[in-house]
């Protein structure tokens, strides 16, 4: 059994390695808890980022994808993050609910991944509805069959990771299939959930002008995604994959140049999305 302990504020860019040895495997886990208790790896409380307005930004752990860019591979297994209670999480935010309100912002869940753990995300979710708080989850979608009308109600806008379009080069930066992310998107425009896509532009990976059309062609119709984001490519969480001995890919590929990003966003602009 995992120990329960505070959760201090931090940042994304904190390490956080084996803080919960006794933790299960983020594989195993299915959402059959009440939510009452979960991981987390850290909380940021002035995002202006990661959704409209001020954020208090919370990184949970555990995810199923491997990015080969990830800046937080601290947050993929249950076992590095912090075990804390919903309760201690919200209180926290009712600290800071009435700036939140009064700055129009609210809270993201980030990851790491939400659907991981999705009744103690979902618990926190709605509490923060009820503070009268905007919510958002940042999302790979490669578990949002799980979410069900429920989990989506508690949420004002999804934050979805389109990493690529094509389900190869899908597959090679993140391990995983691309279906489930497509599904869920087109479930989330089906019921006009509002939406901002991210795109993680890395040089050499997913910069491939092909594979930019591909998600810009099927994001396009959708009335629900109010922004397509370009998230460059940096190396701020290099130092993550060192100390954690993990091979990593990417020491040697650049950010993305201003050129390159505009080309991209070009690209999203011409096919009818907005982009910036
Ligand atoms: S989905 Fe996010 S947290 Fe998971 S491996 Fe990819 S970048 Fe990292």
């Amino acid at each position: 059994m995992s120990q329960l302990q505070d959760l201090e504020p931090g940042s994304r860019y904190d390490l956080h390695v084996g803080i919960s040895p006794d933790a299960p495997d983020e594989s195993a886990l299915r959402d059959d808890a009440d939510g009452a208790f979960g991981y987390a790896h850290s909380y940021e409380t002035s995002s202006r980022y990661d959704g409209p307005g001020l954020r208090v930004v919370l990184f949970v752990s555990g995810c199923l994808l491997r990015c080969s860019y990830c800046h937080n591979p601290d947050t993929w297994h249950l076992k590095d993050g912090t075990y804390v209670s919903a309760k201690q999480v919200i209180d926290r935010l009712g600290d800071f609910a009435p700036a939140l309100r009064s700055l129009d912002g609210g809270l993201t869940i980030s990851g790491g991944e939400p659907m991981v753990q999705l009744a103690f995300t979902r618990r926190i979710l709605a509490a923060a509805k009820q503070m009268g708080l905007h919510t958002a989850i940042e999302t790979s979608g490669f578990l949002g069959d799980r979410a069900d009308d429920k989990y989506l109600s508690c949420l004002d806008l999804v934050l979805l990771d389109i990493k690529s379009s094509n389900p190869e080069t899908y597959r090679s930066v993140t391990g995983r299939d691309l279906t489930p992310t497509l599904r869920f998107a087109e479930r989330l425009a089906a019921i006009g959930k509002p939406v901002w896509v991210r795109f993680t532009l890395v040089p050499g990976f997913t910069d491939d002008p092909e594979n930019v059309d591909g998600i810009a062609r099927f994001v396009a119709p959708m009335k629900n995604v109010e922004w397509v984001e370009i998230q460059p490519f940096h190396q701020l969480g290099t130092f993550k994959w060192k100390a954690m001995k993990l091979e990593y890919k990417h020491f040697n590929t650049p950010a993305p140049t201003p050129d390159l990003i505009k080309r991209v966003i070009d690209q999203f602009n011409t096919a009818g999305c907005r982009a910036r």
